[in-house]
């Protein structure tokens, strides 16, 4: 799917569920947010036919995410039924890690051959206070089990936090030096019903570059990742900037979103939203409403201007 400024739209995320086990303060209000209705929500069949009428259009690289994936019951039934279509080259899954060690060998088995991991902290009181709760042993022995598996890249995503995780900026860069992973570092992003926890805490992905030094950009990752990436020199691994304030990625941007209750998001930043559940339910032309969809997506996002989104970012899908 080529969309209006020529951009070759071949990368869906798909967000299985709006519910987590976790609680991050800059992505989960305290009381959770709002739980959609049931019935709004895809079923596993609905979800696969809609991932089936992308692939048929062009899309070859699928992401599952969630809220967090791992909690929808059944999902691993899901993701069988995805990692056999053919056409899909790429299909990964990004998580929170605590579901991991008891779902790793059936992701691997199904396909899965990527793995991005959301940690903010090594440190377990830290990652108590920051996921509201969350247990940090579960995650790391989730992520050793993945690494014995040969889970090849593993990402680890960390949302920088003023005044929380800065001062470990260079823990996180030196787990690069002796092993082949990726650490990328998101912008805090002020979205829904945490925009005021969120403000105030922002730490600019410059920040990294200043307080690391020898990091030299590294050119050969796929243009399309929203993540400029760095190595230190001789690192196994590598580090990736992931600027959405300070700095827009949308000239090369190849992702479409469609959340768990059905809706195509042809930008992250944008609150406007396609409904595919009503017309696929309807028996509509949902291939159609997808073409016509496709070529709407805006040039680039504008956060300049401090407009923000609504949705949760747990009901959209990172
Ligand atoms: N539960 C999964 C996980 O934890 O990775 C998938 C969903 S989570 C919403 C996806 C990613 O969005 C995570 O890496 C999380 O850190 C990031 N995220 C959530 N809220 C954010 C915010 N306000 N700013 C930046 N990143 C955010």
């Amino acid at each position: 799917m080529i969309d209006s400024f020529g951009r070759n739209i071949n990368y869906l995320r798909i967000s299985v569920t709006d519910l987590c086990n976790l609680r991050c303060k800059y992505c989960i209000p305290e009381q959770g947010i709002n739980k959609i209705d049931n019935k709004e929500i895809l079923t596993l069949e609905e979800i696969e036919e809609i991932t089936k009428i992308f692939v048929e259009l062009g899309v070859t690289k699928v992401r599952i995410t969630g809220g967090e994936p791992l909690v929808r019951k059944n999902v691993l039934k899901l993701i069988k039924n995805i990692g056999s279509i053919e056409k899909i080259k790429d299909f990964s899954i990004t998580t929170n890690g605590t579901l991991l060690e008891d779902y790793i060998e059936e992701l691997k088995a199904f396909g899965v051959n990527r793995l991005n991991i959301s940690l903010d902290t090594f440190n377990e009181d830290r990652y108590k206070y920051i996921t509201r709760g969350g247990e940090l042993q579960k995650v790391l022995n989730g992520i050793e089990k993945a690494k014995q598996m040969g889970i090849y890249p593993i990402k680890f995503n960390v949302v920088l936090v003023k005044g929380f995780n800065d001062d470990e900026i260079k823990d996180f860069v030196n787990l690069t030096i002796d092993e082949d992973v990726h650490v990328r570092f998101i912008e805090l992003m002020p979205i829904g019903q945490c925009k005021n926890w969120s403000l105030g805490k922002f730490i600019s992905n410059e920040t990294i570059l200043n307080k690391v030094k020898g990091l030299e950009e590294d050119k050969s990752e796929d243009i399309s990742s929203p993540a400029k990436y760095y190595k230190l020199p001789n690192a196994k691994g590598k580090v990736g900037l992931i600027s959405s304030i300070s700095c827009s990625f949308c000239k090369d941007c190849n992702r479409i979103r469609l959340t768990c209750d059905g809706k195509l998001k042809l930008c992250l930043h944008s609150d406007e939203e396609i409904d595919l559940k009503n017309p696929l339910r309807n028996g509509e032309d949902v291939k159609q409403i997808i073409i016509n969809a496709i070529n709407k997506k805006p040039q680039r996002h504008n956060l300049e201007d401090g407009e923000y989104i609504n949705r949760n970012m747990v009901a959209i899908g990172g």
